[in-house]
């Protein structure tokens, strides 16, 4: 008998019979493989996991982002029924604490139903627990467009980092495809495809306008789907989605593929299926690829904004009046890592994508402000 199979060895007996595979792919096997992917073998969320989210560090964001749902609907004219979606659930931590603070409007809870999108086998069964207590249950998707149609607000944080990036370098004037390939030693290695790409429509334009030798330029391709998907369900209902992630205002050439393991940055090729793969996100390319789409666009915004601006400090109070001496110290930790610029408050930004009409606080009335990366 041969050693186990594993994503090393399959993506090698793949490159070997069909020749070196974007870096796209790399990334789709690495986290969707339904036999070895990150995702679909683990939850990798908390300490003792790979990394932890907004949701996870305090039960806040959710709170907060579920009062914004509340008034997000209202100004929508409160229509029933509400398919309220989430991209990417994670543990489903998010979504518990959004219902619960919803809980303040029952008419709210009478309108929706709720629909997760999500691939992980694991991660549907986390969610499933931490929705036990919900006065609805979940309905689960393989895709938002199986979601049946109507009113609809969609929830994503930290989703769109997951989706797969094409990389480009820059070399005597054209664009080569990087891509993974097989060294003669044996290892998973970056290299370029033989031949330019012949159209340059797929980079952003302020990309291509700057460029010089040595530059990539990395695209996530999608953005396009996520976004026609979003701008057919507005086409025919009110619809509002909440984008939060990691990344730059502003596209500009650069790589920000990025694996995490334990807490700690790794090599993206060193342990396939086995770290978490993620890019930053261009918001400038969502904004753009929305807007052609007749989405309007609203942000995006720092988290911190958002945060102070939905609440975070009043309910921080809240939950300290009646909390224990350590339990303080947690909410206020928990708190400050979310909204403290240093920390997530800056980096992380949040972008509101709605059909037309719809003016959702607060990202319609604050004025765009932090620096442009
Ligand atoms: N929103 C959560 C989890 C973020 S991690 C949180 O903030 O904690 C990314 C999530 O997206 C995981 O639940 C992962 O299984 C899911 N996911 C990744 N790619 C996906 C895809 N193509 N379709 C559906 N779900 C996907």
């Amino acid at each position: 008998m041969g050693a186990p199979d594993t994503l090393l060895a399959k993506l090698k007996r793949r490159i070997a019979s069909a020749g070196a595979i974007t870096l796209e792919h790399y990334m789709e096997a690495c986290l969707g493989d339904p036999e070895f992917g990150y995702y679909a073998t683990r939850d990798p969320f908390g300490a003792q996991g790979d990394f932890i989210t907004a949701p996870e560090i305090s039960q806040i964001f959710g709170e907060l982002i579920g009062l914004w749902c509340v008034s997000v609907w209202r100004n929508m004219g409160a229509p029933s029924p509400l398919r309220l979606v989430e991209l990417g659930p994670g543990r489903g931590a998010l979504m518990a604490d959004a219902l619960r603070a919803a809980k303040l409007v029952p008419d709210f809870l009478q309108a929706t139903d709720i629909h997760l999108v999500e691939t992980s086998p694991i991660l549907r069964a986390a969610q499933a627990k931490h929705l036990q207590a919900t006065p609805m249950q979940p309905v689960w998707h393989d895709r938002l467009g199986d979601v049946p149609e109507g009113a609809a607000i969609v929830i994503a944080n930290e989703f769109l980092d997951a989706l797969p990036v094409r990389q480009f370098e820059r070399r005597d004037g054209a664009w080569f495809e990087r891509c993974v390939g097989v060294s003669d030693a044996g290892e998973l290695t970056l290299r370029t495809a033989p031949t330019p790409l012949e159209t340059l429509d797929i980079l952003p334009e302020s990309v291509r306008i700057v460029v010089k030798d040595g530059d990539i330029a990395e695209i996530r391709p999608g953005v396009e789907g996520l976004v026609q998907d979003l701008a057919r369900r507005a086409n025919h209902h009110p619809l509002a989605a909440l984008v939060i992630d990691y990344g730059h205002r502003k596209s500009a050439p650069g790589e920000t593929l990025q694996a995490v393991r334990a807490h700690e940055y790794s090599d993206p090729l060193a342990t396939p299926g086995e770290a978490d793969l993620t890019a930053h996100v261009d918001f400038a390319e969502l904004g753009d690829t929305a807007a052609k789409n007749n989405l309007r666009v609203h942000g995006p915004i720092p988290q911190a904004d958002y945060l102070n601006a939905l609440g975070l400090r009043e309910r921080r109070e809240r939950l300290m009046e009646k909390a224990s001496e350590k339990d303080r110290e947690l909410i206020a930790s928990g708190a400050k890592r979310l909204a403290d610029r240093e920390q997530m408050g800056e980096h992380f930004k949040g972008m509101a994508l709605t059909s037309e009409g719809l003016t959702p606080a607060p990202f319609a009335d604050i004025p765009v402000s932090g620096n442009n990366t």
